[in-house]
């Protein structure tokens, strides 16, 4: 009985704390009077909180209000450096780290190729570049965010699979907090590239699906303003369904898997064998840019087949605004225009005809995810940049409208008050 009512204590503590910061963090400059207003919570509760955040360095007084009669309102912010946050990508060809600020800016970044790193040399590089870059902070660090490959737990940390790297079963986020001891947030690549997607974007919509397409393919799928994981953590991992039984043999073991038809991988395998010589992604792109007619047809024949795996996302799903991402991004508006109309004409005309499709951000999309996610986590703050991505940046069919909050509902606050991101 007690020990309940205890629990529920500090839980309250914690929500009303968490409350009050991201009120803070979206609404600066504010008194406590506006916070107590804004969140429903009593001055008492609210001074009470804010003194605790004063103290820790989250929330700082920046001078006065205006009166309205009596004594002037002590104004509060959240510094953009209160806590550093650490980002981390795991890439295919190289792993990046960086320090980014609460604002989504980075303040300081380092990468090492990885290309050809495997087991326990592979985690050996990514702790060393953690090393790195927090060596490099200049102030409290909050957390490590990390983008991994493969299939991962999210609600451990654990890297369930990565073929590339031969992890199976690898405790990364345990041991990644047991050698720095802070808190530590693993997602999967796809799902930390599809978060900043979401938190970037100018204008935040509910719903998104990023597809990663680099060596492998991934989806990360954003629902109603929340990663989802499905059932476990698996939702969004198209790479390996067969598209061919008869196809190519793929790193997963089975014959003709979407990998094996649409990621650079595949798209650098055919260009090496009817060459007879291995090319690599820049000199692939700067033919394809020159009007290269093999390339580009190994290029919009892979895109095709990113369409029909783009179909099925939009029957399941009716997500309107899909973001293609990844290495194979830098082919630019002719592999997007392909992927477009090969998942338009394969999926029902109602529900295609307002898919809007974009080009996602190449650089540090996933170390930019991967702190919004260990932001999300660890303060419920759901991360607003200072500078968002303007769009639309590409769109190839009809734009629609975005689906907007309604006026005067701080979309922030409902996410602080359902405790952050789940999955
Ligand atoms: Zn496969």
């Amino acid at each position: 009985m007690e020990r309940t009512a205890k629990a529920t204590s500090h839980e309250t503590r914690e929500h009303n704390e968490r409350l009050v910061l991201a009120t803070i963090y979206d609404r600066a400059p504010v008194s406590r009077a506006d916070v107590a207003r804004l969140t429903g919570l009593t001055r008492t509760t609210v001074s009470d909180v804010v003194e605790g955040l004063l103290a820790s360095g989250l929330a700082q007084a920046i001078g006065r209000g205006p009166s309205t009669g009596g004594k002037a309102p002590i104004l509060l912010e959240v510094p953009d450096a209160a806590r550093l946050l650490v980002g981390v990508d795991l890439g295919d060809r190289v792993f990046t780290a960086a320090t980014v600020n609460l604002r989504g800016e980075i303040v300081h970044r380092v990468e090492v190729p990885s290309e050809d790193a495997d087991g326990d040399d592979a985690l050996g590089l990514a702790m060393s570049l953690m090393d790195q870059v927090i060596a490099t902070a200049e102030g409290p660090i909050l957390g490590i965010g990390v983008g991994a490959p493969g299939l991962v737990d999210t609600t451990d940390g654990t890297v369930v699979e990565a073929v590339k790297r031969d992890w199976r079963d690898l405790p990364l986020g345990a041991l990644v907090a047991e050698r720095f001891k802070v808190p530590v947030y693993v997602a999967n690549d796809s799902q930390a590239a599809a978060l900043a997607e979401h938190v970037f974007a100018e204008t935040r919509g509910a719903n998104l699906i990023v597809i990663k397409v680099g060596q492998g393919i991934g989806a990360g799928i954003v629902l109603n303003g929340e990663l989802f994981g499905g059932d476990r953590f698996g939702a969004g991992e198209i790479g390996h369904t067969v598209m061919d039984a008869n196809g190519d043999v793929c790193r997963c073991g089975r014959r003709g898997c979407l990998e094996t038809l649409a990621s650079a991988r595949a798209v650098l395998t055919s260009l090496a064998a009817l060459r007879g010589h291995p090319v690599s992604m820049d000199q692939a792109i700067a033919d394809f840019e020159r009007g290269d007619p093999q390339v580009r047809a190994i290029v919009l024949e892979s895109a095709t087949h990113l369409g029909e795996a783009v179909a099925s996302l939009i029957g399941a799903l009716h997500v309107r605004r899909m973001v293609m991402a990844g290495t194979m991004a830098a082919f630019g508006e002719p592999w997007l225009k392909v992927i477009s109309e090969a998942a338009s004409s394969r999926s029902l005309a109602a529900l295609s005809v307002d898919t809007t499709f974009e080009l996602g951000r190449i650089d540090d999309i996933v170390v930019l995810g991967a702190s919004a996610l260990l932001m999300t986590r660890e303060l419920g703050l759901n991360l607003r940049p200072l500078h968002p991505m303007p769009r639309p940046r590409t769109f190839v069919t009809e734009a629609a409208a975005e689906p907007t909050t309604k006026a005067g509902v701080p979309p922030r606050l409902a996410v602080a008050e359902r405790g952050g991101l789940a999955g």
